[in-house]
């Protein structure tokens, strides 16, 4: 390890991993304060966030109108189960509703249970609707996909470390290249119930499909009656520049799956949202969740929404995005191989020959700034959205160092 830790991270990693299961390899850092952009660790030294909990933070750590939205919540209500109704849901949904242009939100908590909601949604439509023969239902996807970790998501994932150990899985998957629309139009025949997408691929590096791929995808869905999922759980909510990444192209898919920062960086919320002719097939009794909608999660989610109505979020990733791009495809060449940046999102390739992305991630750690790799090479970068351009610019320099530019 490239990182020495003091006396007191050390023994409080010693003792998580004594009896933590070691399903995650964290960076040497015990984070105990946040603030906006900034994390405070336990030695009290601060650092720059620049992963914001995979975009689960785009209001940054603690934003004062979410806490209070929260916090009053707290002291009234916090769960119901959804064999009652609360006072707080139902604006929840008409808030969400309204900001997605769609009739009708079923709430989950995290975002593979959106996901699960979304394939059971599109099967129940694909049988209900469009008279797919029992059992028959297809959704195709996208090689390179991140859906989150249940086990029918994990088997149509195409990454081993994910995947491979974990069967049997669930058949009714069929993959496709990403980025590539006459794939996906030869992949489909009649028991096709949906297409299932990342506008832009998080996990697999912030990958950004060629320019006019979603709107071939909606009218190849279109045109063939076949539901197109967005999987909108991390592209979503602000992190591109538009409330959802299908923006980008003027797109509107038949389902949204959202999470992440709909839950203000407080708790865990996610939702399916979709008109009332495809999320309507679903009848009481056939899919819930315990905490599903409780009005704790539902107070915060009316306040994200009225946040991101507003287009300030949005407007600030946008600007701030086009400084980051600058200041990245500066380091094209010198360390960086690639840069792709979406909004304030960026994944930026690192010349194996500067280092491994886990090292330059402790490298940066050191120099007081949070970020991740993901698939060896590539450094995400995903800020939350109130940082400032010259906090932008001060991570940047510090990239430049590690990456002895
Ligand atoms: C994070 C993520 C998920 C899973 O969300 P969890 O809350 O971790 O279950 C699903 N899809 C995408 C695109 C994601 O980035």
């Amino acid at each position: 390890m490239s990182f020495s830790v003091d006396a007191a991270t050390e023994r409080i990693i010693a003792e998580e991993d004594a009896h933590l299961a070691h399903n995650y390899h964290p960076l040497p850092v015990v984070i105990s304060r946040g603030e906006g952009a900034w994390v405070t660790d336990v030695e009290g030294k601060r650092y720059l966030d620049l992963l914001s909990a995979y975009s689960a933070l785009n209001f940054g750590h603690s934003h004062p109108a979410i806490v209070v939205a929260a916090r009053e919540q707290l002291d009234r209500l916090t769960l119901t189960s959804r064999a009652y109704h609360n006072d707080q849901l139902g604006a929840f949904a008409t808030a969400l509703a309204e900001l997605s242009g769609k009739d009708l939100v079923l709430p989950m908590n995290t975002g593979a249970e959106a996901v699960e909601t979304g394939i059971k949604v599109a099967r129940a439509w694909g049988y209900r609707v469009k008279g797919i023969a029992p059992d028959a239902a297809t959704i195709v996807v996208a090689n390179g996909n991140f859906h989150g970790r249940t086990t029918t998501i994990v088997g149509f994932s195409d990454d081993p470390s994910a995947r491979d150990g974990f069967g049997p899985y669930a058949p009714g998957f069929v993959h496709v290249p990403y980025g590539d629309a006459a794939a996906i139009a030869a992949a489909i025949d009649e028991n096709t119930a949906a297409v299932l997408l990342e506008p832009i691929q998080g996990e697999a590096g912030v990958v950004i499909p060629p320019e006019g791929y979603l709107r071939a995808v909606r009218e190849i869905c279109t045109e063939n009656n076949v539901l197109f999922i967005a999987d909108e759980i991390q592209s979503g909510l602000g992190r591109v520049g538009t409330t959802f990444a299908c923006d980008r192209e003027g797109v509107v898919p038949d389902l949204y799956l959202l999470g992440k920062a709909l839950g203000g960086g407080i708790l865990p919320l996610s939702a399916v949202v979709a008109d009332r002719d495809v999320l309507g097939v679903i009848q009481p009794g056939e899919h819930g969740s315990t905490f599903g909608g409780n009005p704790l999660a539902a107070a915060v989610g009316v306040r994200v929404v009225e946040m991101l109505a507003s287009g300030e979020f949005q407007k600030r990733a946008t600007a701030l995005g086009e400084h980051l791009a600058v200041k990245l495809d500066e380091l094209v060449g010198h360390g960086v191989t690639g840069v792709r940046v979406a909004g304030l999102w960026a994944g930026v390739d690192i010349d194996p020959a500067r280092g491994t992305g886990r090292e330059i991630a402790e490298r940066m750690l050191a120099r007081g700034v949070l970020v991740k790799d993901t698939h060896g090479q590539t450094i995400r970068i995903a800020p939350p959205l109130v940082i400032r351009a010259t906090e932008l610019d001060w991570a940047v320099e510090q990239l430049k160092h590690v990456l002895g530019a």
